[in-house]
């Protein structure tokens, strides 16, 4: 049996911050502030790992095949509101 380093361990191999053009605009300028009741919102950073490159992400199959996708690193912004507590995605605020 071939020995294999356990994933868990090993260094991310690739990293990708995912804006669509109007997350990105929301992101830069866009007022912070929540949608249920008017409150100051906090961006707060996340992320996750995946085994190879989630599907309209990372294109392995022809420009960036020298990119090893065998652990991907994602990163996502949340914003916290200050006064409720409620939080949302990127996603959801660059409506
Ligand atoms: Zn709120």
């Amino acid at each position: 049996m071939k020995k294999q380093k356990n994933w868990e361990e090993k260094k991310s191999t690739a990293f990708y911050y995912s804006f669509k053009p109007r997350e990105l605009k929301y992101f830069l300028f866009g007022k912070k502030r929540c949608p249920r009741c008017g409150g100051k919102l906090t961006r707060s950073k996340g992320s996750f790992t995946t085994k190879g490159a989630l599907p309209n992400t990372i294109n392995t199959s022809s420009d960036f095949n020298f990119i090893d996708t065998t652990k991907v690193k994602y990163y996502y912004y949340i914003y916290t509101c200050q006064e409720c507590q409620s939080q949302y995605s990127l996603e959801e605020l660059a409506i």
